[in-house]
């Protein structure tokens, strides 16, 4: 299905899309400057991950641990409500054409916008790292942990191990502890994390340094078990996870069986890394390129934050992970370089932005750095689930990758991976990495499958009023491409 490009469309000057640090912080710059904007965003509540708020509903007394960055996120999202912001909740952006045309889904009906000039904010998403028992319910994401704390004020069990490689494993497991929950172990897939090595980076924010050692130091006083160099290979239970079991990982990225132990738990974490959500940028077209640092694949942007395409700026984990203080810092540097292509005049905020942005993405790649595997670990054995919305095994995607001699793209299409409701959010990362090893193709040089409507889900009521278009531009694909388009529709 393509939008119908017939409807007139709304045309603001700025659209903003997503209300996470990165898009409010995008909306401040601009407004500071005098410019309206337009903010659009899924949720009901702005914030995005790292402000995730309570339901309105809810009250909390201001002591409350769950309210620790509550003045923070406050102050972040009171742009919503600057007169300069339209701010649209609730509002699920779900196609753009190579026109610069957006189509939405908003209370029940669908719409166009033509912005002049777009900040994408998307964020990012949970990376599935799929093993033996993943799906068993009990099992939860790191994100999708914080998520259920921070957005519920509720935690996935009372007794709880964590898995995975990288620091939002330590995010999550800190916030745990201070819910009063007990963790059983934590197996961290880097052998060691070597940050006297990644110092000189590091330092470049001595007050993220400093946070990163209270959690480690928080998990070591409440004596919890960390296992380094260790991956969790199986999880077992009778409908809901009840054994886990941690093995040492090769580096090969394969477990062994020896060293293997079995821990008796009611939940468990697991946390692979996050995948910047780029769904736009593959269905525009944008330059693309692959940055494992940087959480997969991401547009390319120029020092104003500009993608490959005029007057569409990139800012926050959309273009590659980073956190909450790098995600604010785009979102400015993205707000600055909008205004002056509007001709407001912004070159010392843009000077003393770039020299901010200079120092945490040097310590970003000296965290990444810290923490990276010699190559993934891989989990999944021949008959585990990779793509979860389409039932598609490991086996299957590997036997596709070589009968496609490694064509992404005819994968996709043979399996139907990424094509089921999550359109590929979970499972695009790992079947790259199949087609990848299974093909010696370098993730670098293989080509990710084009994304097609809807983005996200959206009600079926939204796209009664479409026209169904084409399945495929002519003359731009082949045959392939047709059947995929046609079967995701
Ligand atoms: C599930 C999850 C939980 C996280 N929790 C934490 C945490 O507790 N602590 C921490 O330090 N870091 C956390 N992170 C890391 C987090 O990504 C960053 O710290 C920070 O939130 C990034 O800011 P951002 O503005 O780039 O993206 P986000 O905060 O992700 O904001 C992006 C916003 O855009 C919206 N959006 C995306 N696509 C569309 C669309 N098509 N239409 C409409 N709206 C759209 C999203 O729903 C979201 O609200 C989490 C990440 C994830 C994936």
């Amino acid at each position: 299905m393509t939008a119908a490009p017939s409807r007139i469309a709304i045309e603001p000057d700025v659209l903003i899309v997503g209300a996470g640090p990165a898009g409010l912080a995008a909306a401040r710059a601009l407004v500071d400057a005098g410019v309206p904007v337009l903010v659009c965003d899924d949720n009901d509540q702005g914030g995005g991950q790292y402000f995730r708020q309570l339901p309105a509903s809810f009250s909390v007394c201001a002591t409350s641990r769950l309210y620790r960055d509550q003045p923070r996120a406050l102050q972040a999202l009171s742009v919503l409500k600057h007169p300069l912001v339209t701010y649209w909740k609730s509002t699920t952006l779900w196609s753009a054409g190579a026109d610069g045309e957006f189509a939405y889904s908003r209370e029940g009906m669908t719409g166009r916008l033509k912005p002049r000039q777009v900040i994408l904010a998307t964020g990012a998403h949970d990376k599935a790292s799929p093993f033996p028992g993943w799906t068993l319910p009990g099992v939860i994401s790191a994100g999708g942990c914080l998520n259920l704390i921070k957005g519920q004020g509720i935690v996935p069990g009372r007794r709880v191990a964590l898995a995975g490689n990288g620091p939002l494993l330590l995010v999550a497991a800190y916030s745990l502890l201070r819910a009063g929950v007990k963790i059983v172990a934590i197996a961290e897939a880097a052998r060691t994390i070597p940050m006297l090595r990644h110092a000189p980076g590091l330092l470049a924010s001595p007050a993220l340094l400093l946070l990163g050692m209270k959690y480690r130091m928080a998990i070591l006083a409440a004596g919890v078990k960390l296992l380094t160099g260790h991956a969790v290979t199986q999880a077992t239970g009778d409908r809901h996870v009840e054994q886990i079991v941690f093995a040492p990982v090769g580096a090969d990225g394969m477990p062994r069986e020896a060293g293997a132990r079995t821990f008796e738990v009611d939940s468990l974490v697991t946390g692979y890394g996050l995948s910047p959500s780029t769904e736009f940028a593959r269905m525009m077209g944008l330059d693309m390129h692959f940055d494992r640092v940087l959480g997969g694949w991401v547009p390319q942007r120029s020092q104003e934050l500009e993608t490959s395409r005029a007057g569409v700026f990139g800012a926050g984990d959309g273009c590659g992970i980073g956190g909450v203080e790098l995600a604010t810092l785009e979102g400015t540097r993205a707000g600055l370089s909008v205004a002056r292509r509007l001709g407001f005049r912004i070159d010392t905020q843009a000077r003393e932005a770039d020299a901010a942005l200079a120092r945490m993405n040097k310590f970003r790649r000296a965290l990444a750095a810290a923490y990276l595997l010699p190559t993934e670990v891989q989990l999944a054995t021949a008959d585990t689930l990779v793509c979860r919305c389409e039932n598609v095994t490991l086996a299957r995607v590997q036997a596709a990758a070589r009968e496609f001699n490694g064509d992404f793209t005819r994968v996709k299409s043979a399996t139907r991976i990424a094509m089921g409701s999550c359109q590929g959010r979970n499972c695009l990362g790992t079947c790259a990495g199949i087609v990848s090893r299974e093909c010696a193709i370098s993730l670098e040089s293989l080509v990710p499958p084009r994304m097609r409507p809807p983005a996200r889900p959206i009600p079926l009521s939204s796209l009664l009023a479409e026209t169904l278009g084409p399945a495929h531009e002519p003359g731009i694909d082949d045959g392939v491409r047709r059947e995929e388009s046609t079967l995701s529709t």
